[in-house]
């Protein structure tokens, strides 16, 4: 779909979802990318403790909106404050399988344009584009792979995150961006903190973020991931601000106030169902594209 003022595309990925046998059969998930208005969280969480993903869309994007959306997609994480010179990336599943659409290595995230793009199979080759792929494409290779319902994923190393991460502390919802978790903690990749450059540590981390929207990576940064692009950005995004809002707190004294579970459940479905997870992503692509106004949100 092509936004009407702007002729930018911005995905049949901002619909919601729908599965062959109707919204009636559509699993019941407190996740914003998986949440239908009328939807709620249901009170059944799966074996690994976290509600179900939405299976993929029936009908996936054309390459040519893939790319357009690995675009919007990284320079929308860049006007989120999620840069970090040339480091982070962001990654789209190729509608035909063939891998991810990522980035090129030394370009920064508000750099990226279609040119600047490759297409990095999941053998970790580059069938697209020019240059080596990123040392940490296994990242995104492992995490898609492992679950063939999700479309994207983010990986930057957010200030915010790698901060709140240094204390190992439990991430309360303090905010509404904490209740995404829906009260519970965060997972944290604890492998190691260095570069996710073999395809065995991209597979641990797909482990660590399991069915989560985002998990903190200690000591590096954080991954995000969603069925649509705009949910994995906002995830990214919900998160850096969700770390650093605690830490705010934090840094004036003890967290005492913040949302029990039950709110935090409820909170997570009424905050975050995809039409604000489809706004928050739509302000930030026009953020992108428009001046600096303002600071870094
Ligand atoms: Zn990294």
């Amino acid at each position: 779909m092509q936004d009407s003022l702007t002729g930018r595309w911005l995905g049949r990925n901002l619909t919601p979802w729908r599965r062959p046998g109707g919204l009636g059969s559509a699993p019941r998930s407190p996740w914003p990318q998986d949440a239908q208005p009328a939807q709620r969280y249901s009170g059944t969480y799966d074996s690994h403790g976290w509600p179900p993903r939405a299976p993929r869309a029936v009908s996936v994007a054309s390459v040519e909106e893939s790319r357009a959306l690995a675009v919007d997609a990284s320079r929308a994480l860049a006007a989120a404050g999620q840069a970090d010179m040339i480091w982070g990336h962001v990654a789209v599943r190729d509608p035909q399988d063939r891998g991810i659409w990522i980035k090129a290595p030394g370009w920064g995230l508000e750099e990226v344009t279609e040119p600047r793009l490759q297409l990095v199979s999941f053998e970790a080759r580059v069938l697209e584009g020019a240059g080596d792929p990123h040392k940490e494409c296994h990242i995104h290779l492992e995490v898609l792979r492992a679950d063939p319902r999700l479309v994207c994923s983010v990986h930057t190393h957010a200030a915010g995150a790698v901060a709140f991460a240094a204390l190992d502390t439990p991430l309360l919802p303090v905010s509404h961006e904490g209740a995404l978790f829906a009260g519970r903690d965060v997972p944290r990749f604890r492998t190691t903190g260095a570069l996710v450059s073999t395809a065995a540590r991209g597979v641990a981390l797909a482990t660590a973020l399991g069915d989560a929207p985002a998990a903190l990576m200690p000591r590096h940064g954080l991954l995000a991931a969603g069925t649509t692009v705009p949910a994995a950005v906002m995830h990214a995004v919900l998160l850096d601000r969700a770390c650093r809002t605690q830490l705010l707190a934090m840094s004036a004294g003890p967290v005492q106030n913040y949302s029990s579970t039950g709110e935090a459940r409820a909170k997570a479905a009424e905050c975050w169902p995809p039409a604000q997870i489809d706004a928050g992503w739509r302000y930030l692509v026009r953020l992108a594209d428009g001046p600096p106004l303002y600071p870094p949100i």
